[in-house]
């Protein structure tokens, strides 16, 4: 084992759990065992709210100019470690070094808005009549819960640490199993950075700490990050017992290639997104809509596909079970009819014979119906459906239950902004493969890619993790009794 032992951190110390019950946490570059991470009790739960709801008073009192400073030197911080933090994200995940440090940066990028808080929860005040003021703040909700996915250890967490923090929520995390290296590793440097004991908790485990998140009474808002059918699961629980919560869910999201789209610009933006960390995005290309004829792009992204290779500019899946699943697929859609122009079915890299690794496939003559068009593959695959018009191609991309992103590709402005209207996703690009807004703007997806109002990040997210106060005060009795009396 490479690593000690996984620890839960609560009130600003790493402390075992109630347990012995355990998971090996596997590197899936190469199948060696990292470490261990405990299957916490309702319990080591109970412990981390308890710490959370102490800490609230003192922190959600500190005013938020002073709560951001812990933030500015996180981002350092951050900055200092990033070759630690991508090596780490990369050995848990399987992702390649360049795509953990990007990571990173975005990691950064997430705690910069945060610092910005200040500017943008200042509150309104106006005098709506003789002598009374009208007022408005943002006060922060309590101890909230942040759970997340293996596919980004370090920003997914990210999304919500920052912004619910200085915003003057305590937090108890809930990282993904899978992957519980990274979180710990935030958790040293939030309180390198000056956090208080107890104001971020982590309590690592399976879904039953998953669901005592979300019956625990202590815990004011719930965030999800996961797939759809865990989405649902947490969504609907934790407002049957009266949460806020917001869940983010699967994807499968479309690219629209149409004839008159630059062609080596699209291929290579079709076989990056489709192979960006395995295919292991929620904003990952997996499906194509071939507008009319577009063969000449097809050849080429089969060209671009060639050239990425398992183990050298991609990384690994996350485990042997989802190696095998996506192979099935493949295979499936085959026995189908569909062509495989590109198959990435038993990919090795030498040396690395342990590891999880699916290359980069491409699937032409896909049929809407073919579980490949319809399902969240999360691998390097992309299938190629035929349409003869925009029309038909917004009709499958529309009746795709999800509704992360689609992206379209072509050179006619016009027809551009006909799939930003008629698509039916949260986020959208134009010659864009991975159409992840950045801060200041939010990220979020619709349909069944999302369960709650608003978004995750960006300035959706204050809405999320305060609530708002409004107060109306009188100061001069001259102004008599009226109907505001
Ligand atoms: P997952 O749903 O299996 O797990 C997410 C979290 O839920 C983990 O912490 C896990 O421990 C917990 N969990 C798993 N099964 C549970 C259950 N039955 N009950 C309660 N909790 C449970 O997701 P994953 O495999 O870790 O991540 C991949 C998925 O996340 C993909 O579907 C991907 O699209 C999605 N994702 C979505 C977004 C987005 O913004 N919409 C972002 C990243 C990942």
């Amino acid at each position: 084992m490479k690593y000690t032992h996984v620890e839960n951190y609560i009130n600003g110390k790493f402390v075992a759990a109630s347990t012995s019950k355990k998971l090996a946490v596997i590197s899936p570059v190469d199948g060696s065992h990292l470490s261990d991470v405990p299957l916490s009790t309702s319990q080591d739960l109970d412990t981390a709210v308890k710490a959370a709801k102490a800490a609230f008073p003192a922190w959600s009192k500190t005013p938020i100019k002073e709560r951001v400073q812990v933030f500015f030197k996180y981002k350092t911080l951050l900055e200092r470690d990033i070759k630690e933090l991508a090596a780490l994200c990369s050995e848990e995940n399987g992702k390649t070094y360049s795509e953990s440090i990007a990571e990173i940066e975005k990691s950064i990028e997430l705690t910069e808005f945060a610092t910005s808080l200040p500017q943008l929860v200042s509150g309104e005040i106006l005098e709506v009549s003789k002598g009374v003021e009208c007022r408005t703040e943002h006060v922060p909700l309590g101890v909230v819960a942040s759970i997340v996915p293996f596919n980004f250890p370090s920003m997914v967490p990210n999304w919500t640490i920052p912004n619910a923090i200085a915003l003057g929520n305590c937090m108890v995390i809930k990282p993904s199993e899978k992957v519980p290296l990274s979180c710990a590793k935030l958790a040293s440097l939030l309180q390198e950075a000056g956090l208080p004991a107890g104001v971020f908790n982590i309590v690592n485990g399976d879904s039953e700490i998953v669901t005592a998140i979300c019956d625990h009474p202590g815990i004011e808002a719930v965030s999800f990050v996961g797939s759809t059918k865990v989405a649902k699961i947490v969504y609907q629980r934790a407002t049957s017992n009266f949460k806020r919560a917001l869940a983010l869910g699967g994807a499968k999201n479309h690219l629209m290639v149409l004839p008159d789209a630059k062609a080596d610009m699209t291929a290579q933006n079709v076989a990056a997104s489709m192979s960006g960390c395995a295919g292991q995005r929620c904003m990952a290309a997996s499906a194509m809509v071939a507008v009319g004829n577009v063969d000449h792009i097809i050849e080429k992204i089969c060209e671009e596909a060639r050239k990425i290779v398992p183990g050298e500019n991609l990384g690994a899946v996350i485990n042997k079970e989802s190696q095998e699943r996506i192979e099935k697929y493949i295979t499936e859609a085959e026995k189908q009819g569909a062509k495989i122009l590109v198959d990435g079915r038993h990919a090795k890299v030498k040396g690395k014979e342990n590891g999880t690794y699916v290359g980069p496939t491409v699937i032409d003559y896909v049929k809407p119906d073919m579980a490949v068009a319809k399902e969240e593959i999360f691998g390097p695959v992309i299938s190629i459906m035929r349409t003869s018009t925009v029309d038909e191609a917004l009709a499958i991309e529309n009746a795709n239950p999800y509704g992360n992103a689609a992206s379209v590709f072509t050179q006619n402005g016009g027809m551009a902004r006909y799939i930003i209207e008629k698509a039916s996703a949260g986020m959208i690009g134009v010659n864009v493969g991975v159409p992840v807004p950045r801060e200041p703007f939010s990220f979020g997806g619709w349909n069944d890619s999302r369960f709650g109002v608003g978004d995750i990040t960006g300035k959706s997210s204050i809405e999320f993790w305060t609530k708002l106060k409004k107060s109306t005060t009188k100061w001069n009795p001259e102004a008599g009794v009226n109907w505001m009396s």
